[in-house]
């Protein structure tokens, strides 16, 4: 019988279900070349199936209680370190390890989805693609389409650095203990069209402030912008003044940003 006991506090919702388990490593294509990131192996559930394509992995495991589980699967090729992702250096880890492409893929605690995803933006480490599990309403909101409710400042942001699809939601009961949000699983790309930026600091600034009041349109909340070189840009588009920030896509966000850059 297994005595571990689920720490809440760590987002301990542990997988069971067999197929997810299969769809979320086959939802990448891996070869014995390729690096992979786990962040939060827990038992090592994803950790056992990710070993079959006799890939390296680096996993990052806060809980030292994980040990006894993780040691027995830990290999040449298998480097466990129990640390905080959130502090560790994964540049410095990775340049230990001769790799072609590098993965990530996580079953991570929720309340830190958005830290992870920022430490892996923050850390330019040329992530070719990862699959992370986070609530549904979260993935919603990551892969929304332009003109859609859930599209705000945080869709733009992400999509300028990746292609984000929503794979498949997961039902609760694929874990254990089960969690009391629904889940899905989210694949992040590296963009294959770059979306080039005068000035960053100028494009997150602009697109924070057009999404500040959501119900406001962009004449209101952009009061202290020049708004007649904002609605010469918008006016190429097929777009003015009238529209809400959820009608702008990130392409029309950049235009506009290199235009006031
Ligand atoms: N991957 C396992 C699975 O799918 O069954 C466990 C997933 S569980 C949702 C999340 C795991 O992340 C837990 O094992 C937890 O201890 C670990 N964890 C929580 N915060 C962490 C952090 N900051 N860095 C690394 N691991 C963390």
């Amino acid at each position: 019988m297994d005595k571990f006991r689920h720490k809440k506090s760590l987002g301990q919702n542990f997988l069971h279900d067999e197929t997810i388990i299969n769809k979320i490593v086959s939802s990448i294509k891996l070869n014995p070349n390729d690096l992979v990131i786990e962040i939060g192996p827990g038992k090592g559930a994803l950790t056992k199936k990710l070993q079959e394509f006799n890939v390296n992995l680096i996993c990052y495991e806060l809980d030292k209680r994980t040990k006894p589980y993780l040691e027995k699967i830990q290999s040449y090729k298998t480097h466990i370190k129990y640390q905080d992702f959130l502090t560790s250096d994964v540049v410095s880890d990775i340049k230990k390890i001769k790799y072609k492409h590098l993965y990530i893929v996580a079953n991570i605690p929720y309340y830190i989805t958005t830290p992870i995803i920022k430490k892996i933006i923050n850390s330019n480490i040329n992530v070719e693609e990862m699959i992370l599990m986070m609530q549904d309403e979260v993935a919603n909101r990551f892969s929304a389409i332009v003109g859609t409710r859930d599209y705000g400042a945080i869709t733009v942001f992400l999509n300028y650095y990746f292609q984000i699809e929503k794979l498949f939601e997961v039902p609760a009961s694929c874990f254990n203990p089960m969690p009391n949000v629904n889940s899905a699983v989210v694949k992040f790309s590296k963009r294959n069209k770059k979306i080039l930026l005068k000035n960053e600091n100028v494009f997150f600034q602009l697109v924070r402030d057009s999404f500040k009041f959501k119900r406001k349109n962009l004449k209101n909340n952009l009061k202290n912008y020049d708004l007649t070189l904002i609605s010469k840009v918008l006016k190429e588009f097929n777009l003015s003044l009238e529209n809400r920030a959820e009608e702008i896509s990130l392409e029309v966000f950049a235009a506009i940003a290199n235009n006031l850059a």
